[in-house]
């Protein structure tokens, strides 16, 4: 898909995906760069709501043309490389549920799909994890976060999603494509843990990088 080599039945040749950007030394809890893999700097500062966020790649190219071709080209078959790229990065772990980042319903009937459910479901089939769709639900179709300067996204979102009480005692994660500041992924968090989950984990395809 991103050069002219065969790759198979696979979207990508060996190269292609030997080589895309992956993540290496990241905050275990914002999945942010953190040299040696500690908690970073503002984490410990000001911790989110979430307990960990694990991210097989950053969001560079050429990871940001594949994530912007399941999206908006309807790529659908991507779903299953990020899942498989994302059960490779959650070897180990244990969680109860495998929640997607609801889609408001104004952007599901534009789009026709959730992209989050997509990779989720792919994750779920090679996990054994349950997949729990309709946990939570965006109760407010918020202005795009990528319109929005970074101070003004938690503020977007907040009271964006509901989540009827009943998860007490349970670990979650929480799968998306992208994240960016983590403000939607946080007020998510927050929503279930009011519904009683003890632990939330992000488990996201791609985390945006500072450039160094
Ligand atoms: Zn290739
Ligand atoms: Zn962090």
């Amino acid at each position: 898909m991103l050069c002219a080599a065969a790759s198979g039945p696979g979207l990508l040749c060996a190269g292609c995906a030997a080589d895309l950007p992956r993540v290496t030394e990241a905050c275990p809890q914002c999945a942010g760069p953190s040299p040696g893999g500690a908690v970073c700097g503002a984490c410990t500062t000001r911790p989110p709501p979430f307990d960990a966020t694990i991210a097989p790649w950053r969001y560079e190219f050429p990871v940001d043309r594949l994530v912007l071709a399941l999206k908006f080209g309807r790529r659908l078959a991507l779903a299953e490389l990020f899942g498989a790229a994302l059960a490779e990065r959650a070897a180990g772990r244990r969680v109860d549920a495998l929640v997607p980042m609801p889609l408001g319903r104004a952007r599901l009937a534009e789009r026709g799909f959730n992209q989050a459910l997509e990779i989720a479901r792919h994750l779920a089939r090679s996990t054994g994890v349950a997949l729990a769709p309709g946990l939570a639900q965006r109760v407010r179709d918020t202005a795009p976060q990528t319109g929005l300067p970074h101070d003004e996204r938690a503020a977007n979102v907040r009271g964006a999603f509901e989540c009827e009480a009943g998860e007490a005692g349970r670990t979650l994660a929480v799968i998306d494509d992208v994240m960016t500041t983590g403000a939607s992924l946080a007020e998510l968090a927050r929503t279930l843990k009011r519904a009683g989950a003890v632990r939330v984990e992000n488990w996201v395809v791609a985390r945006t990088w500072p450039h160094t």
